[in-house]
């Protein structure tokens, strides 16, 4: 490979740019294990991310993907032949439900056209069909990011009350959690799963989950064979600040760090960082004419922005493109909008001017490729995040 100067534009959303400090942090000598030190960063981490999921009850930290969260969070609250009702938002909802299935569960899949998320309506009037409370879970992607599109969750939750319905309350939230706001707890939420690798700015290798008590209780009747994901085995060890097994201990210090430049910069700050970047982001489409994926409005992720390629350009070719020329990494269209779509990922570890820079970087690649669009993409994007009322770091806010 040859030497690209200056900086690579990592906008796939997910895994995202690692900050240095990250970086730095994780460059010590691997401890113990099972020493003293290793006990109090455990617990110190644990404590920290409490307070990014918005909960006081129990968490898990495994070495895993987000894949492996997913698999921890049906295998230690089902058993065999339980209903689970999911909805296809798009790539990530397909694949949890056919992990579910593989698992011997029985998946309800509404379906959905990538262009739209849950219907809190529908949701509700599914619910409350089942008057037998059949269904023992309802599983929910918050941040399609094969879409961007993100599910009104607050809405989906009261569906479930209005339904009066006693289902599990199951939440992928791997690019959702640090960007966007997200309650476990007063959402009721009853398995939160993430991952290390996206809004948590760390490498790949860290599956996060956040649980109730309502699941907590669940487990305890679960059949699903389970032993490397096993809460029983996990929660207890980790509460005196241990693993059942080797954990990914530098992954461990790059989170902690992590977990600090979020508590300073401040969780509103952050969602208002993302929301700034998801408008911008958006507003350069727009001028450039081109077409956003979701269709409602209300649904619009503020980690990354899905764009329809026009007929007859190649999205895969623009991608090649683009890393080319101006060494940006766009993201891919993944399932059903595979050769459709391109994905700019605004979320994690990011400033406007590295918005500018990626907005840049797709409106030299699309005059380059020959894609019908309007010049000032770049332009609209630089009008949204310098306008007066521009969602801002309240911290930062001119008095
Ligand atoms: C990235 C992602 C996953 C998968 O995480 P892996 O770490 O790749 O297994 C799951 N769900 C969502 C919404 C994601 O964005």
């Amino acid at each position: 490979m040859k030497h690209r100067p200056g900086r690579h534009f990592l906008q796939i959303p997910g895994p995202t740019n690692v900050p240095d400090r990250v970086l730095r942090a994780m460059d010590r000598p691997t401890i113990d294990h099972r020493g003293p030190e290793f006990a109090s960063l455990t617990k110190e981490i644990l404590e920290a991310c409490r307070a990014v999921f918005r909960t006081s009850g129990a968490i898990a930290i495994f070495p895993s993907s987000g894949t492996g969260a997913w698999e921890a969070c049906l295998v230690n609250t089902l058993s065999p032949g339980d209903k689970v009702l999911m909805h296809e938002t798009g790539q990530f909802a397909t694949l949890w439900r056919t992990m579910a299935e593989r698992l011997q569960l029985e998946v309800e899949f509404l379906p959905g056209d990538w262009r739209h998320g849950v219907d809190p309506a529908e949701l509700e009037a599914r619910l409350r069909e089942d008057r037998q409370h059949a269904i023992r879970a309802v599983a929910i992607v918050h941040n399609e990011t094969s879409t961007g599109i993100t599910n009104r969750l607050a809405e989906v939750r009261r569906a479930l009350d209005h339904a009066g319905h006693p289902a599990l309350f199951f939440v992928d939230a791997v690019s959702s959690l640090g960007c966007m706001p997200y309650e476990h707890d007063a959402w009721e939420i009853d398995v939160t799963v993430t991952g290390s690798q996206k809004g948590l700015m760390l490498p790949p290798g860290l599956g996060l989950h956040a649980i109730s008590k309502k699941a907590l209780a669940a487990a305890k009747s679960s059949r699903m064979p389970k032993s490397y994901w096993s809460w029983d085995e996990i929660l207890g060890s980790n509460r005196d600040g241990f693993f059942p097994y080797t954990p990914a201990t530098n992954l461990l210090y790059g989170l902690r760090e992590a977990l600090a430049m979020l508590s300073e910069e401040g969780l509103e700050a952050v969602f208002a960082r993302h929301a700034r970047h998801g408008e911008a982001a958006r507003a350069a489409v727009r001028r450039w004419g081109l077409e956003l994926l979701p269709l409602d409005s209300r649904e619009y992720s503020n980690s990354v922005t899905t764009v329809l390629m026009p007929p007859g350009h190649d999205p895969d070719a623009f991608r090649a493109l683009t890393f080319d020329r101006y060494d940006l990494s766009l993201g891919m269209g993944l399932g059903k909008v595979k050769g459709k779509v391109f994905r700019i990922g605004h979320l994690g570890d990011f400033n406007d001017l590295m918005l500018m820079g990626s907005l840049a970087g797709v409106e030299l690649g699309l005059r380059l490729a020959g894609v019908p669009h309007h010049a000032g993409g770049v332009q609209a994007a630089m009008d949204v995040c310098s306008a007066r009322d521009a969602v801002v770091n309240p911290r930062l806010q001119p008095v």
